[in-house]
């Protein structure tokens, strides 16, 4: 099993990265993939990334509202890495707005040329900005898109899927009114990601807990029980896209 959105980086995990990872190849997850979400957290996936596990560097939407060019020239560098296998987290977030508008759209714009560039996926984040995200997409038709923990409509999710693009299913699928839920039917496995967004989003019976890459399971669980399939068939599939899409690593 793949975890496919992970922030081991995050000062919740700090000094308990080993830990973390034990717990995680325990539950059966094999590899995790490690997204930065500012400029620090992305250096730092790649210091503690003593597994070779796949990283993402990107800044996330919610911290671009002070992004200055040599920033942008770092993330740069950054991507260079040997185990960089992924720009993001990047996208647009227009629900919490911790950043305006057009700080936000320079910086997913930048992180779209870059995976271009560099031919890796992107992984993106967008709340409350489906229609603006998958707008911006349409002008980088040759990109591998993971749009990660996607609560967009039916509509959406399936001009997504009929783009070609992975959406990521996290946490959120076991809370009892997520979006997601509702659409799990219309999204075929073979573009299907598990990701646990630790430290955040918490599958159900941990809710207001640090959530862990450990806890994937519960979300493989949760999505062969709606889809009524074997969540052996869901473990397999998922991973098999997940090394699809990074395997620059393998
Ligand atoms: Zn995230």
């Amino acid at each position: 099993m793949v975890d496919t959105h992970c922030h081991l980086a995050h000062p919740e995990f700090k000094g308990r990265e080993k830990e973390i990872v034990q717990k995680a190849l325990d539950a059966g997850l094999y590899w995790l993939i490690i997204v930065g979400y500012d400029l620090k957290s992305s250096q730092d996936s790649l210091a503690i990334n003593h597994y070779r596990f796949p990283i993402a560097v990107g800044i996330h939407p919610h911290d671009t509202a002070n992004i200055t060019n040599p920033d942008l020239e770092l993330l740069k560098a950054l991507a260079n890495a040997e185990d960089v296998c992924a720009i993001g987290e990047t996208g647009l977030d227009f629900y919490r707005f911790l950043s305006p508008r057009d700080k936000q759209i320079e910086s997913f714009l930048f992180h779209l040329s870059l995976a271009q560039k560099k031919n890796l996926p992107v992984i993106v984040h967008s709340r409350g900005a489906e229609r603006e995200v998958l707008s911006i997409l349409q002008d980088f038709p040759n990109l591998k898109v993971v749009l990660h923990c996607f609560e967009g409509s039916k509509a959406e999710l399936i001009e997504a899927i009929d783009r070609g693009y992975y959406i990521g299913v996290a946490g959120n699928v076991t809370y009892p009114r997520s979006i997601i839920r509702e659409n799990l039917k219309y999204l075929p496995v073979d573009r299907m990601l598990l990701e646990t967004d630790s430290p955040y989003l918490p599958p159900q019976p941990f809710r207001g807990k640090t959530n862990e890459p450990a806890y994937l399971p519960l979300i493989a669980e949760k999505v062969a029980s709606f889809l009524n399939l074997p969540i052996e068939y869901i473990i397999e599939t998922t991973s098999y896209n997940a090394e699809n899409l990074f395997k620059r690593c393998l």
